[in-house]
């Protein structure tokens, strides 16, 4: 027990209830907060009500938040240099410091990334030197398959005896070469503006589309964007995450070479796990993010608003209101850290556990972000305040990498498999 001889108000960070910080965890958090509030959160409002067309035009201010965030220094081979448990921590650190400036952002920011982190996982020299410095994007969905990207349970998820979906983008593999045609869905985070694709897709490798049960053959390959036969849709209008440039790209015979390949044949699936997995680790830091800027900007406004002849903090329910809404803020940072120190840590992560702390993460910003509308009364509607963006950047989330009731439906898809092994029954 630890021993107090005074009552004092308890220890308290940008990150609530947390225990110290390292001197470096300090200094990091620290510097990506001043990014975050100098660079993410003015540049995020003024994308937000620009149009889709005017946020991926040359020379939009849009360009600016790469420049701005190199400047940090935050490279991959510094998590990779610290102890793993705190290389977790770090990462959620600026994760949520990053959801907390703007969400579009800090998502547009993470998928940037991502090829190069596949390319620095395969080791492979070639690869990495084609993502570096280059703005990336993750292509999955497509327009006809969506949630379906998820099923990997032929027996359990799909019609019997109906081959799955093989969607809109496939890859035909002929000697040296993958030759891709099709489409990617609009949805893709970065699609209007990415130089370089971690693209997934169903495959054909000379004996047709299909496994034997039905399930789709995959191929995952990076894609350098500037290939003869790439072309891309207009980009996506959309309610929130106004500053996420999304967007299709089309493929027209594009002719990649087969060592840009990250995982053919039997390794798609598991490689496909991985990359989603990690998509989901940022997602749920980024939403804890939104959800504390929610909480934060609502605490400011009862400050200032009288009703009932008080200022809205000094009436019981409305400190109950803050009280619930801050509660779910700890809810969720604690889901996103534990969450991802699974992804990180454990020997066998899996999408669908991942994908559920996702799930509570983005219902609890919603909620969060939801109620604080609801204390600023008729202001909350106005576009002048800060929080109706909130509202509208989280409620893209509940769909975002996964919609939520598949993936919670997914999660009890998982709970089936792993009794059926032996979990949870002594
Ligand atoms: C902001 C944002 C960013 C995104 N970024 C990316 C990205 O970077 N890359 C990328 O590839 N995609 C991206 N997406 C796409 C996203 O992953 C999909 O929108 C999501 O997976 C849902 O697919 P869908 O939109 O086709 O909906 P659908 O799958 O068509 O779902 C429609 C409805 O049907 C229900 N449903 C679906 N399947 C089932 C089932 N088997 N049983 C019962 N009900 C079902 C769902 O619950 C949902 O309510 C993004 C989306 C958003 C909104």
């Amino acid at each position: 027990m630890q021993l107090k001889t005074q009552l004092t108000l308890p220890h308290v960070g940008l990150t609530g209830f947390e225990t110290p910080l390292s001197e470096e965890e300090g200094a990091i958090q620290a510097s990506v907060h001043r990014f975050a509030r100098e660079v993410l959160r003015p540049l995020g409002a003024e994308l937000d009500k620009m149009s889709a067309d005017d946020v991926v035009a040359l020379g939009s201010p849009y360009y600016s938040v790469f420049t701005e965030f190199a400047k940090l220094g935050l490279s991959p081979e510094l998590l990779a240099e610290l102890p793993p448990e705190m290389a977790v921590r770090v990462e959620s650190l600026i994760g949520e410091e990053l959801g907390w400036g703007d969400a579009g952002l800090g998502v547009s920011l993470g998928a940037a990334g991502f090829p190069l982190q596949m390319a620095t996982a395969t080791g492979n020299r070639e690869l990495i030197d084609l993502c570096t410095g280059k703005i990336g994007c993750w292509v999955i969905t497509q327009p006809d398959k969506g949630s379906d990207v998820q099923v990997f349970d032929m027996a359990r998820e799909w019609v019997p005896g109906q081959p799955g979906n093989k969607g809109n983008l496939w890859a035909q593999v002929r000697g040296d070469d993958i030759v891709i045609n099709g489409q990617c869905s609009a949805w893709v985070s970065n699609g209007a503006v990415a130089q370089v694709a971690l693209c997934y897709m169903s495959a054909d490798y000379g004996n047709g589309f299909f496994e034997p049960d039905g399930r789709p053959n995959g191929l995952s390959v990076i894609v350098p964007l500037d290939l003869p036969g790439v072309a891309r849709g207009r980009p996506l209008d959309k309610i929130g995450q106004r500053a996420l440039p999304q967007g299709e790209i089309y493929f027209d015979n594009v002719r990649v070479p087969k060592r840009y390949a990250v995982a053919l044949q039997d390794e798609y699936y598991g490689n496909m796990a991985s990359t989603w997995s990690y998509a989901g680790t940022h997602m749920s830091q980024v939403f804890t993010g939104v959800a504390r800027a929610a909480f934060e900007v609502a605490l400011q406004y009862c400050h200032e608003r009288k009703q009932g002849g008080r200022l809205l903090i000094d009436h019981q329910l409305t400190r109950f209101r803050l009280g619930d809404m801050l509660r779910r803020v700890e809810l969720s940072r604690a889901t996103a850290r534990r969450s991802l120190a699974f992804a990180r840590l454990s020997p066998s992560s899996h999408p669908y556990a991942t994908a559920s702390a996702k799930v509570t993460v983005t219902e609890e910003a919603m909620h969060v972000a939801g109620e604080a509308l609801q204390l600023f009364g008729g202001a909350g509607t106005s576009r002048e305040y800060p929080i109706e963006k909130l509202v509208r950047d989280a409620r893209a989330a509940l769909i975002e990498d996964g919609e939520n009731r598949v993936l919670t439906m997914r999660l009890g898809l998982l709970a089936q498999q792993l009794y059926a092994e032996g979990w949870a029954q002594q």
